[in-house]
């Protein structure tokens, strides 16, 4: 590696007016999504980077592991647990989550995926899906009306023509959207589509197994994925969560996983649990859908782009 080279492409790319503009809309739509979710009676709580308990996700990724005085602990992939923790406390809360996923370096090549990134993170006791939907309908187009006014001037220089979507979203279920436009629907849909729209109903095997399963659809879950238009992909994924003991056990032996791996959330679970529900949205991903990048390392000041070195 040529130090010099290396230190001027990412001087290049701190100072470059595409970053710049990024982080200026990074830093106001953060602003607008505290104030949202405070208005909403939600607590900020702040994040857990490292634990013995983290997100298996449904995707391999390399997980980093720490020795903490002779234990295991993972640096965070999602907060699921701790969230569903801490609602029984708070009862509706968010935080800001750093998450290290060391994705695949192939995933570089699709424009949308970091090895570190920020989630917006929210969970609510009691919830169910719809109330969470008709909340981030509500964020997303006060924020998209937000960001077309307070940052005009950014979004006229880089060319980005932000629109407002009409509410509600349009929902599809997921085995219909597979069964029209095959295994690759996201990709299609969200090319051919021109405003956000929701894919619910997963079947099971597809997600973790902390969502919870329909009561009247065996093997559907009660989550929901909401995909940008444009080609922009997967913004944010969420549902209801299973919360009883025997159903929490059985779902982790459907997966092929052990109790013992969520060892510390099966005995949480034994000492009871409440029903949620909530939802985490991308932030560096929302921040490129608003400002029309191609690529999300362009939202960033030292991006982390699977495979790549990286400050
Ligand atoms: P998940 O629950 O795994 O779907 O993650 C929640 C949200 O975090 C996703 O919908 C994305 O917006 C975002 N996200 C997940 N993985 C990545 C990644 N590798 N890089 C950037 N954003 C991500
Ligand atoms: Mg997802």
């Amino acid at each position: 590696m040529e130090i010099e080279k290396v230190l001027d492409a990412k001087m290049d790319h701190v100072k470059s007016d595409k970053v710049i503009a990024a982080v200026k809309i990074g830093s106001d739509l953060r602003y607008y999504l505290g104030k949202f979710m405070r208005e909403q009676g939600y607590v900020e709580v702040p994040p857990v980077i490292i634990s013995p308990l983290t997100d298996p996700l449904n995707h391999p990724v390399f997980d980093p592991v720490i020795n903490y005085y002779g234990e295991k602990y993972s640096l965070t992939k999602s907060m699921i647990f701790h969230k569903q923790i801490m609602v029984q406390s708070f009862g509706s809360i968010f935080t800001f989550s750093p998450n290290i996923r060391i994705e695949e370096a192939e995933r570089s090549s699709t424009g949308r995926h970091l090895s570190e990134f920020t989630q917006l993170d929210v969970e609510k006791r009691g919830a169910t899906r719809d109330e969470i939907m008709s909340m981030v309908e509500e964020m997303i187009t006060g924020l998209f009306r937000y960001i077309r006014e307070k940052d005009s001037e950014l979004l006229s220089k880089l060319g980005r023509n932000l629109q407002v979507p009409s509410k509600p979203f349009e929902r599809i279920k997921f085995l219909d959207a597979e069964k029209q436009y095959g295994k690759d629907f996201e990709t299609v849909l969200s090319k051919k589509k021109t405003e956000p729209f929701w894919i619910v109903d997963i079947p099971l095997q597809q997600r973790e197994f902390y969502d919870r399963e329909s009561d009247t659809d065996p093997e559907i879950l009660v989550d929901m994925d909401l995909v940008y238009p444009e080609g922009f992909g997967e913004a944010i994924s969420g549902g209801e969560r299973e919360f009883k003991l025997d159903k929490i056990k059985e779902r982790i032996s459907k997966k092929g996983q052990t109790e013992e791996q969520f060892k510390w959330f099966v005995e949480f679970a034994r000492r009871g649990l409440e029903p949620s529900a909530g939802f985490g949205i991308g932030i560096e991903r929302l921040t490129r859908f608003i400002c029309g990048f191609k690529r999300i390392e362009d939202t960033h000041p030292f991006p982390k782009v699977p495979g790549e070195f990286s400050l």
